[in-house]
Order: C-alpha cells, then sequence, then structure tokens
C-alpha cells in the first residue's frame, strides 16, 4: 500500500444497519479503493456489492458544492453567510410570529452520533421545541415500542452471534438475503457447518432469502399477528411452554384493542395496559386455533402446529429475525410484542443463539435515532420529555433551564409533514434523508411543502434529489469519511471512523450547519467545545452511564472496530439481562429485565389481537401492493444510483407479478401495466421471471427509482402506538397501459 501511495483508514459502512467495517483506501486526497476489513467482527473481511462499490458514492458528477436559494423557479448559488442568514432569518420570524412549534428538523438514521445530538440538543434544549423526528420513524420505529412495551428498554438482548450459535432461525418479513446479505451469509455459513441448523423464511413473496432457506412459509399479508397467535396457543395447548421461566420472568398484558390506524390528522401515542394473568392471557389466545389461523393466513394447520414445536424444542436454540415486514405495520407494535410472546413463553431469550434479533435497516438507525433519542418524545438513554425527572437530567446536562424542554410530544414523521401541508408547522429543515420521495402517500406531502403561504423549506444533500427540487434553500452537505463520525448499528455496536478526505467545494457537515444556526439564533453556549467529537461524545455518554447502556470513552473507539453497549470497565456485553455476560446482572440472578422496575424486573408478553389491514384488496382494487429494498440500491437510491455498476445491475424498478396474473390479465414479461390504488398511480414493466416471485394476487415494486415514485400510491395509515406507517400493504389494481 505504501508503495501505491494508498493509505487506509477504517470506516463503517455507509449503508445498512448490519454495519460492516470497511478498510478505505485514499491517494491524493480521493477515495480510491474499499474492502471488507478483516479485523471487524461484523463481516470478517466481506462486504456486499454496495460496500464494495463504496469509493464511488460520493463522487458522482452532480455532487452539490455550493449552497442555493431560490429565486422564483430558479435555485441560485449563494454563499454560506447568505443561505445561514436567510433560514435564521425564516427561523426567527416563524418562532417570533407563531412560536416553536412552528419551525421543525427532520433527521435520519443515516445522521452521525454528533449530528443527531446536536440537532435534538438545539431543537429541545435552545429552541424549546419537541419538533425533530428522524427517518426511522418510518424504518424501525415499531421495534423501538415492541422493545420498550415488553422490556422497559429500547434494541436487542442478542447480537450477531446468535447467526454463529443458534441452530433454528425462524425469519419474518425479512428478506436478508439482499438487504442484510453479510448477517444471511453468516448463518448460511453457520448451516454449512452444523447440518442441523434450519432456516424457516416467513413472507408474502418468494425472495432469494426463501430460496436458500429450509422451508418457505408463505401467508396472507397482515396474517403474521394470527400465526403468532396460533403458534402461542398451540405452545400453550400442547404444554410445550417453559413454566419456571414464565414465572420467574414474565408477568402478562392486555392493551386497549382499537385504536385507530392514525389516518386522522391527529396524532397519540396511544397503550393502556391491563395486568392479566396466565388463564386470561391463554382464554384470550383460545380463538387462534390452528384451524382458524390456517383459513385466515393460508398456512396449513399441521404447518403451524408442527412450526410451534419447532419453536418449543428444547434441544433447539432458536432465534427471531425480522425488519421492515414487521415495523411497517399498522400493528407494527402488537407483531413485534407477539414475537417476543413465543421466546418469553419458551423461555428461548437472552442465551447464546437464542433470541428475538431486530434487524435495522439504517447504518445509525440505532445509535443516532434511538440511543440518542432524536424522536419527538425521546430524549438520550431511553428517556423521555413526558417525564420531568428526564427532563431535569438533561437539563443539567445541557446546562439549560430545565422549563425550556417542552413536556408535549408534538409530531411523528407522518404528521410532521401533515402539519407543514396545514400551514402549522412554517419551516421545516431536512438532513440525511429523501423524505418526497419516502413517505406514503406521496402527493399529499409533496404538495403541502409547495403550498407557499410563508412555509420554507431547506434540504441539506450530497446530490440534488426528489426533496432538493421542492425546496427553498439547498444546503451541499459533506458524507460519511469526509467529517468524523460514530454509527451504532443493530448489535448495539458503536463504531468510530475520522474524516479521512475534504469534501468536494464548499460542502459541510450537518453538524456545522446545525451549530451554526443555533450561532445564528443565540444557542451557540449549547456548543461549547473545542475538540467538538471528543467533547461532545463525552458530554453524551453522561446520559448513559449507569443506565444498562454506558458507553467507553472516545478514544476507546478510535482504536476499536466497535463495542457492543453496556460498555462497563473497558468490556461489551454480547447478552444483556443475562448473568455472566451483562454487568448489571449480578451472580445468582440468572436473568434479570433489570429495566422493568414497575413490574418487578419481568418481562410483559402481551395479548394483541390479529386485526385486518385498514385497506384489504376489494373488488375495485384487487391486489396487495408490498414495497421495498432490492440488494443493489440504498433507499432512495440517490447514492447508489450514481454508481454506473450498481445502476447497470439494477437499472429501474419493476412490478414484480405472479405468472398466473399475468396470464389473466394479459400482459406478457416486461409489458407495461398501469398500477393505480386510491391514491395514485404509475406506469411500470412486468417481471415474471426475476429473482424474486411475487404469489398470486400481490404484487412488489421497490422504491429506490426517482422517476417512478411507487410511495404516491402507499396508505399513510400507521401504528398508533409507533407512528410508523405500512408500506407494506395497501390495494391497488392492474391495467394493462
Ligand atoms: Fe454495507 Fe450493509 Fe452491505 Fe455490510 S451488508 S457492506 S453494512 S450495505
Amino acid at each position: 500500500a505504501a508503495e501505491s501511495g494508498i493509505t487506509w483508514g477504517k470506516a463503517p459502512c455507509r449503508f445498512c444497519g448490519t454495519g460492516c467495517g470497511v478498510l478505505v483506501g485514499v491517494k491524493n486526497g480521493r477515495i480510491v479503493a474499499t474492502k471488507g476489513d478483516p479485523a471487524a467482527p461484523v463481516n470478517r473481511g466481506l462486504n456486499c456489492i454496495k460496500g464494495y462499490f463504496l469509493s464511488k458514492v460520493l463522487y458522482g458528477t452532480d455532487r452539490l458544492t455550493k449552497p442555493l436559494i431560490r429565486k422564483g423557479n430558479r435555485m441560485v448559488e449563494a454563499s454560506w453567510d447568505e443561505a445561514m442568514t436567510l433560514i435564521a432569518s425564516k427561523f426567527q420570524e416563524a418562532i417570533a410570529k407563531h412560536g416553536p412549534d412552528s419551525v421543525a428538523m427532520y433527521g435520519s438514521g443515516q445522521w452521525t452520533v454528533f449530528e443527531g445530538y446536536a440537532a435534538s440538543k438545539l431543537f429541545k434544549g435552545g429552541i424549546g421545541t419537541n419538533n425533530i423526528e428522524p427517518n426511522a420513524r418510518l424504518c424501525m420505529a415499531s421495534a423501538v415500542t415492541g422493545f420498550m412495551s415488553t422490556f422497559a428498554s429500547d434494541e436487542p438482548m442478542g447480537c450477531y452471534d446468535d447467526l454463529d450459535l443458534g441452530d433454528t432461525y425462524f425469519l419474518w418479513g425479512a428478506n436478508m438475503a439482499e438487504c442484510h446479505p453479510i448477517l444471511f451469509s453468516r448463518m448460511i455459513d453457520n448451516r454449512l457447518k452444523n447440518p442441523k441448523v434450519r432456516i424457516i423464511d416467513f413472507g408474502t413473496r418468494h425472495t432469494r432469502t426463501s430460496q436458500m432457506a429450509d422451508q418457505y412459509v408463505r401467508f396472507t399479508p397482515q396474517t403474521d399477528l394470527a400465526l403468532l397467535n396460533a403458534i402461542a396457543h398451540v405452545i400453550i395447548r400442547d404444554k410445550l411452554y417453559d413454566e419456571q421461566f414464565i414465572k420467574d420472568h414474565v408477568v402478562f398484558k392486555r392493551g386497549k384493542e382499537q385504536i385507530g390506524y392514525g389516518l386522522e390528522d391527529k396524532f397519540k401515542f396511544a397503550d393502556e395496559p391491563k395486568l392479566i394473568g396466565f388463564d386470561e392471557y391463554t382464554a384470550f389466545l383460545k380463538p387462534y386455533t390452528p384451524e382458524y389461523v390456517a383459513a385466515i393466513s393460508g398456512v396449513p394447520a399441521t404447518t403451524i402446529v408442527e412450526l410451534a414445536h419447532l419453536y418449543a424444542d428444547r434441544k433447539r436454540k432458536v432465534t427471531s429475525l425480522w425488519t421492515m415486514g414487521f415495523n411497517q405495520h399498522t400493528r407494527g407494535t402488537w407483531v413485534n410484542n407477539l414475537v417476543y410472546n413465543v421466546h418469553l413463553l419458551t423461555g428461548k431469550i437472552c442465551k447464546p443463539g437464542e433470541n428475538p434479533m431486530s434487524l435495522t435497516g439504517q447504518p445509525s438507525a440505532c445509535g443516532t435515532t434511538r440511543e440518542v433519542g432524536t424522536f419527538t418524545h425521546r430524549l438520550p438513554a431511553d428517556m423521555v420529555v413526558t417525564n420531568p425527572e428526564h427532563r431535569a437530567k438533561a437539563a443539567k446536562i445541557w446546562g439549560v433551564d430545565p422549563k425550556k424542554i417542552s413536556a408535549k410530544p408534538t409530531y411523528n414523521a407522518t404528521e410532521m409533514f401533515r402539519a407543514l401541508d396545514r400551514g402549522d408547522i412554517k419551516v421545516v429543515w431536512v438532513q440525511v434523508t429523501n423524505p418526497f420521495q419516502s413517505l406514503p402517500n406521496l402527493s399529499r406531502y409533496r404538495t403541502g411543502a409547495r403550498k407557499g403561504d410563508g412555509r420554507f423549506v431547506i434540504v441539506s444533500d450530497i446530490y440534488p434529489t426528489r426533496s432538493t427540487e421542492l425546496a427553498d434553500v439547498i444546503l451541499p452537505s459533506a458524507s460519511w469519511v469526509e467529517k468524523e463520525g460514530v454509527f451504532g448499528n443493530a448489535e448495539r455496536r458503536t463504531q468510530q471512523w475520522f474524516k479521512l478526505v475534504d469534501a468536494p467545494g464548499e460542502a459541510r457537515s450537518d453538524l456545522w450547519q446545525t451549530m451554526e444556526l443555533a450561532r445564528r439564533l443565540g444557542h451557540g453556549n449549547l456548543f461549547p467545545y473545542k475538540e467538538v467529537e471528543r467533547e461532545m461524545w463525552e458530554e453524551y455518554r453522561t446520559f448513559n452511564e449507569g443506565q444498562g447502556k454506558d458507553l467507553a470513552p472516545y478514544a476507546t473507539y478510535a482504536t476499536t472496530r466497535g463495542l457492543r453497549w453496556p460498555v462497563v470497565n473497558g468490556k461489551e456485553t454480547l447478552w444483556r439481562y443475562a448473568e455472566g455476560h451483562d454487568p448489571y446482572v449480578k451472580q445468582g440472578e440468572g436473568i434479570k429485565f433489570y429495566k422493568n422496575k414497575p413490574d418487578h424486573y419481568k418481562a410483559v408478553i402481551w395479548a394483541r389481537p390479529y386485526e385486518p389491514a385498514p385497506e384489504v384488496p376489494d373488488k375495485q382494487y384487487p391486489f396487495w401492493l408490498c414495497t421495498g429494498r432490492v440488494l443493489e440500491h440504498w433507499h432512495t437510491g440517490t447514492m447508489t444510483g450514481r454508481v454506473p455498476e450498481l445502476k447497470r445491475a439494477y437499472p429501474a424498478a419493476v412490478c414484480e407479478m405472479h405468472p398466473d396474473d399475468a396470464k389473466r390479465l394479459g400482459v406478457q414479461n416486461l409489458q407495461k401495466v398501469k398500477i393505480s390504488s386510491r391514491r395514485g398511480s404509475i406506469v411500470l414493466p412486468v417481471e415474471l421471471h426475476g429473482r424474486s416471485r411475487a404469489e398470486k394476487g400481490n404484487i412488489f415494486v421497490a422504491f429506490f427509482d426517482e422517476g417512478k415514485l411507487i410511495n404516491e400510491l402507499c396508505i399513510d395509515a400507521y401504528c398508533p402506538i409507533s407512528g410508523e406507517p405500512d408500506f407494506k400493504k395497501c390495494a391497488v389494481k392492474i391495467e394493462k397501459a
């Protein structure tokens, strides 16, 4: 390397929540190569195809390099001073006229920890509004509320080692082969070494994951709720549960059953739990017989019974994995609760190879949005704005008056853009995300952003996007190794990197941009640091100390490939709540859900019913539409679309359809069809024999294609507890185009 003039630095991958380690080769101030880091425990030298092309994502020919300000229909170049003066004046004007809740920040699970922390500190501790949300609300908010309601602490008890140590894997709504390929390959490696390993893929379409699984279980969309209750039903009926574990570690609760789908313009965090007993829970499960659930889900009753027995088999180490199929669900919190129920009934939790494991979409959805707490209702370390003690603690660390932090959560992501549409929010700043491609029922929010009447939209990004085209000011951002950062991945691993190259032109980090606005609004005192990242980290980690979420000093992360919190006395934690692994569990305590003090340190088994989706296929709109990702592209394709190799590999969105449906409609492979929902329509070629196969009556379209905004068709209904919308289910009709 020295001879070729390349120097190598370490960083986590810029893309998914797996958090692979990469080595970044730099020559003459430019990234010339990346490779999997052999010293990285997550990926052991491997990357997926997106990771291998990381060196190209920053070098698209249309990189934004100067601030741009809207003048009529044109965007004209401006200096940073002009742009920031305008932004500050818009904030000041809106706050003076309409109060602090008229300004908002919409951020991202791709923010570094510093960027998210600074934004939260400025908005909650400086401006005095909880109008801050991450795009992670569209991605894993249901996992958060699932964890919080069951364990009173966010994020998983297990870790990626479970992929090597288990022997039975249940995948729910997770196309891991395309969306978490490195983790999938770890599980497949395990199977190559251990013939006992079985992978069961529950899905609504046959994917590359299904092809590699030992068993593919197709179910009708939304009936995952019923299936998990049927599995619990059989486990209790056939006395397969772990009685002692339940006695020692579990309480039972029932929530309020009908609390809407978030379709009204009214937001609430709602759940009204009531303690129940084992008998009441058993009675609740009574209707979920294998036969009843077979009739609604399409999964044979014998298969349900067989899989319940597999879950409960004492000789098997069972891990469940899921991502957006569970989380992007109008009952996302419930379905997360239901998979925990099965693990809690069988005692298969907090042990090597035996855990429920939520996989994350974005590189720092955990580190930045969940741990830092950049949701409207959250503060760092699982604290919430509604709790006066939590507000007091945050105010003390931030050096602000406790009254400054509002006790009222405001809007979830969807509601934030509804408020912009209504005109209740006047100024919104979007950083590191692309809402005007990624929101559901998209036309409504795209129209709302350009209604005028005092509305002002700022977008920070590295390329022009479907969001920058609606902006009043566009700010050019530095990305990934053009700045210093920390990400937290899905297994609680905190990973740090240093700046390795300069950003092009006048692009600057989002952290700098936020602190500059703070200075101009008179909140510069919130950021008094000389060594910004190191000092900010040391301040941030005081939130976590002693809270079961301890982080190491900054210098530790600079020299390691990341550590999984809680990190106590320099030692990371692989399995939480478990004696011998978790420093918070004393000798002799075995397993202790120590964060759930009100329930005597026990976890909660929730009685959560099956409910049909808010919109189901009917005569007029007879197909289910599911949206999602493909291997080659990251989210809305703004980075991967600039990499020629990735673009060539998957150039444009297609409509995956079952050949029998195509025959019925009289369309051939690659012929165009018009897909319409009650909210919009697009024209796409049909794909009948691609890498995945839609089931009859279902279609799938990826959402990366900025030329085909499939999200215009999606329904903006959301889980009323988590606020996460359902991008996986709505009703559409299909006609020959
Ligand atoms: Fe990057 Fe995810 Fe691929 Fe790993 S699996 S290289 S983190 S995109």
